[in-house]
């Protein structure tokens, strides 16, 4: 776990030994249920530790901006599509404090979160099976949440109408994007104000052992979303707002 440990450092976190456990334990039981089923397609160590767990960390950059709240006791966040857990797992793993929701559509994805939940004694985590349009017209969960995330999930437009009618108004929506970013922001500016958003920044990162820049795109929750959205499941990416 040392590239982890050295990359975490450059992001000001420091791994104690009880993150280093839990992480290991997450990466030895994501390759292992990854023989028996497509999980990831980055599964090597280094790959984990990098492309999966410290990219799943840079999320930790947005929540120290000034005006965020930090991730102390009871903020409520929600992993949209979050597939065998990134971001939410590592940003739980780092802030236990968090009330972490993880929605995923895909059923055997569901099953591993659960299993991976369980080992790793985790409380104040809840998995759950279905789409975020069903989610965001679901008053047990629309505009419940403090923060909503998503990585590589969708492109920004369809983005914006899964995670925005999640988050209460005051909150925030997080989506970690490439270098294609700035392209993808400019073609969002639709979706985000239909959705009751407003772009707040995109901050740029860095990370140790990999090349290429990421993004952090952050939007702000700036007004209730209207009824209809989100659409009915598949209308998002069907019909993207642009
Ligand atoms: N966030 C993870 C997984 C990305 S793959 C990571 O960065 O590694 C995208 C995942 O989103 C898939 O597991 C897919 O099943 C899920 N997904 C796609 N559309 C979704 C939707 N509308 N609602 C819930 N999950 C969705």
């Amino acid at each position: 776990m040392q590239k982890l440990v050295v990359g975490a450092r450059k992001i000001d976190v420091e791994l104690t030994a009880g993150h280093l456990t839990a992480f290991d334990l997450y990466r030895r039981e994501l390759q292992d249920w990854n023989t028996r089923m497509n999980l990831t397609a980055i599964a090597d160590d280094e790959g984990i530790q990098i492309r999966h767990f410290l990219d799943s960390l840079s999320c930790l950059l947005a929540f120290r901006l000034p005006e965020a709240r930090p991730p102390t006791a009871d903020l409520r966040l929600i992993d949209v599509g979050t597939g065998a857990g990134f971001p939410g797992l590592p940003l739980k793993i780092i802030c236990p404090g968090l009330q972490l929701t993880l929605l995923e559509a895909t059923a055997k994805k569901v099953r591993f979160l659960e299993h991976l939940c369980d080992q790793l004694e985790l409380e104040g985590v809840r998995v759950c099976h279905g789409r975020a349009e069903e989610l965001g017209q679901d008053p047990a969960h629309r505009e419940q949440y403090d923060w909503a995330v998503a990585r590589a999930v969708a492109e920004m437009p369809i983005l914006a109408e899964y995670l925005l009618p999640l988050v209460r108004v005051g909150g925030v929506c997080l989506a970690q994007k490439g270098e294609n970013a700035l392209a993808e922001v400019r073609s969002t500016e639709r979706a985000l104000a239909l959705m009751g958003g407003q772009l707040a920044r995109l901050v740029p990162v860095e990370l140790h052992g990999l090349a290429e820049t990421r993004y952090l795109v952050l939007a702000d929750k700036v007004a209730p979303t209207p009824d209809k959205y989100p659409r009915r499941p598949g209308m998002p990416a069907k019909r993207p707002i642009i």
